[in-house]
């Protein structure tokens, strides 16, 4: 029998409604797609417990017993069964609170009772145990581990619990035991010391021991990620492969700058990172390189001393940010570098008017304009370049794949792509969300930096940091306040922050307040940011339209009101703000008291650590990569099903490197031999594309 042919619908057990149930919502239409939907969990079944050995609710138990009295309380909806189950020893409740009436319990029987137990009133007892008379039981069901599956309340309403599903896959043993196919060559098979295809599905679902689990989860974890790898891997060979503009040159606007108008010495790395870039540039293919460094790490710079050198060489620039606050500051930035030294540097927004875009447009496609910094407006069809040599993409998480390649479209031969992001990935992402990118690293702050004093306050103690506030304020320096943003109610949202700004008003009537939010109209947001960059104002308050980029480097403390309700990379982003100049900075985490644990951790984590990149570790762990900024975006080629990212690095690497291994004499995939790889990676993106078709 050939699994992969078989329908579901045709299995013992299935049927048209729930092969119906099946395909909407696990994607799974054959026998073998169903041996593919992996328990997420085991129950040890071959243990007996004893009442007195349950010390806690984590764990499902099985105890023999019997029971010695049951009785009903209360009438109607409400009523509930109670029995007390004794093991001879010890004695237990269980309860029932639904469908009461169907309960057949017998006194004195000898029962194997199978649940997880709750604790009500400082006792243990069992709600809605499954509950079996001894006599009955089935010589077949399983003694060892039992294997849980993940199900949908949809499926559940066509009585697809994981019970039913474990005995529909039981279903197919014998006919797996004949063997499928396997999907990962021998060769890689024996090298990586993996199991085969047949044997891994048949542990996964029938172990005998943990070992078996162990062993299958492995190899399946490997071969997931093994595919991603590939397709991302091949997806760069081919990229290199198209050809790229040539910038040889390093000239005039590049020197000039460099040695008139720096205004620092390039950090060690600021240096190493712009070679790797010159490299590519030069090297006439297409470059798609990502440059991570934390906030503050100067890639502004970098930036710009490409563009230069995109210059040089007779190609445009443009500069893409995620808001119009920072592509204005960029604007101000580069232009006041640049000034004198003959490059063409200009704005385009959403505020920009249609006139001044006539006169821009004009000013493009004639190329007298090197470099175009904006937002989103950039990528309008109707901007045309001259000769766009180089995108740069400024805090990436914010712009889609698709977006990038919008980019891509608008020179003959495709532009080079740099993507900036301050949002430190943890290796496992670099790996994969952004696979296909080669990787540049600015792993150095500019001199002088203190590291930023962070401390955590219950919201209660305000007037403490009000104290703060106005002391720092004296000593010349700037403030940040930052409130959450919470989408679903952003009216809501804005009557905290005109909270916050009244109370800051009437608390400091002496200084002025700038305040900044996602509703203001552009250009009412660029007069109050400009205030306080100027340093007409001296506090800010703002929601996360602040969060990336704003660079005010007199500004030294960020407070941030119910830091509970931001995530640790938006913490961190935020955080970055303040430390930019050679004061002490600070940063306040003001928050409810009754934090959640991993709330609590967040905050610690922030308080411990200025470092990004621990940072974005603790956050993947925390929160699983699927939360993270930017992956939901930048997407995987497939979904994972049973590797996790934030914990199986090292399987990652190894599957990396096998995918690296295929790819070395045969990048494309085109040899024989390959032939495996190439149509599994064919089927893996046709199912990709049903699923989106589905939701
Ligand atoms: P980010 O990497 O977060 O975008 P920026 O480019 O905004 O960082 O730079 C942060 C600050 O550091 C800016 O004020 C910038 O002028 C300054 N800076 C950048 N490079 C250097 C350097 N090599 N030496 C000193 N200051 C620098
Ligand atoms: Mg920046």
């Amino acid at each position: 029998m050939n699994l992969a042919l078989q329908d579901i619908t045709y299995i013992k057990g299935v049927g048209t409604k729930r092969a119906d149930t099946l395909r909407k919502e696990l994607g799974v239409s054959t026998a073998l797609d169903l041996l593919h939907h992996y328990p997420y969990k085991y129950i040890d079944r071959s243990r007996f417990y004893k009442i007195s050995d349950i010390d806690s609710e984590e764990a499902y138990v099985q105890i023999k017993g019997e029971i010695i009295e049951f009785h009903t309380i209360g009438a109607g909806k409400t009523a509930r069964l109670s029995a007390m189950f004794s093991d001879g020893q010890g004695v237990v409740e269980l309860v029932w609170f639904r469908n009461i009436q169907y309960l057949k319990l017998e006194t004195h029987v000898p029962y194997l009772l199978f649940g997880k137990p709750s604790v009500f009133d400082h006792r243990y007892n069992f709600p809605h145990p499954e509950l079996t008379p001894l006599a009955k039981l089935n010589p077949l069901s399983v003694q060892g581990l039992m294997p849980v599956y993940n199900t949908t309340d949809k499926m559940k309403s066509v009585r697809l619990d994981s019970k039913a599903l474990y005995s529909i896959i039981s279903s197919l043993h014998d006919p797996l035991k004949q063997g499928v196919p396997d999907t990962l060559g021998m060769d890689i098979v024996q090298r990586y010391h993996l199991l085969s295809l047949t044997d891994a599905l048949l542990k996964i679902h029938f172990p005998k021991t943990t070992e078996d689990i162990q062993r299958a989860r492995e190899r399946l974890k490997f071969e997931e990620l093994f595919y991603i790898q590939l397709s991302l891997l091949r997806q760069m060979k081919r990229r290199e492969q198209n050809c790229g503009i040539t910038m040889p040159k390093v000239g005039h606007f590049f020197n000039t700058f460099y040695r008139q108008f720096l205004p620092f010495t390039l950090t060690g790395a600021q240096k190493r990172v712009v070679k790797e870039i010159q490299a590519d540039l030069k090297s006439g293919r297409q470059m798609n390189r990502l440059l991570q460094g934390d906030v503050g790490s100067g890639k502004t710079l970098v930036a710009m001393l490409c563009a230069l050198l995109a210059a040089d060489n007779g190609c445009q620039t443009c500069i893409m940010a995620p808001t119009e606050i920072l592509a204005n500051q960029h604007m101000q930035t580069v232009s006041s570098m640049l000034a004198g030294t003959g490059v063409n540097v200009a704005l385009l927004t959403g505020s920009t008017t249609k006139k001044q875009r006539e006169i821009l447009h004009a000013r493009l496609s004639s190329g007298d304009i090197h470099i175009l910094i904006g937002t989103h407006a950039l990528i309008e069809d109707n901007v045309q370049f001259a000769n766009l040599g180089l995108c740069i993409i400024d805090e990436q998480h914010r712009f889609g794949v698709a977006q990038r390649a919008k980019l891509w479209a608008k020179n003959i031969t495709p532009p080079h792509i740099l993507v900036m992001t301050a949002t430190p990935i943890p290796r496992t992402l670099a790996m994969t969300v952004y696979g296909d990118l080669s990787v540049s690293i600015i792993d150095e702050l500019p001199p002088g930096r203190k590291p930023i004093h962070t401390v955590h306050y219950s919201l209660q103690r305000r007037q403490t940091v009000y104290q703060f506030i106005d002391q720092q304020i004296s000593a010349g320096r700037q403030i940040y306040v930052v409130y959450p943003l919470i989408k679903e109610n952003e009216k809501l949202d804005l009557k905290d922050l005109q909270t916050g700004f009244n109370e800051l008003c009437e608390a400091f009537p002496r200084y002025r307040i700038s305040m900044v939010h996602g509703q203001m109209k552009a250009a009412d947001k660029d007069y109050q940011m400009q205030r306080f960059v100027s340093g007409e104002t001296q506090i800010l308050v703002a929601t996360t339209v602040i969060e990336v980029g704003v660079n005010v480097p007199n500004a030294s403390v960020m407070i941030i009101m119910n830091a509970e309700r931001f995530g640790l990379s938006q913490l961190h982003q935020l955080r970055g703000r303040v430390g930019r100049g050679a004061e002490q900075s600070y940063c306040i985490l003001l928050t409810r008291n009754d934090l959640t644990k991993d709330t609590r951790k967040r905050m610690d984590i922030m308080v411990a650590t200025n470092d990004g990149f621990r940072i974005a570790e603790a956050d993947l762990q925390l929160r699983g990569p699927g939360d993270l900024d930017g992956t939901q975006q930048s997407g995987l080629p497939f979904d994972l099903k049973i590797a996790s990212l934030a914990t199986d690095g090292i399987i990652l690497e190894t599957a990396r490197k096998a995918a690296t291994e295929v790819l070395q004499d045969d990048p494309l995939l085109e040899s024989e031999w390959n032939k495996i790889y190439r149509q599994r990676l064919d089927m893996l993106r046709m199912t990709v594309a049903n699923w989106s078709e589905i939701s």
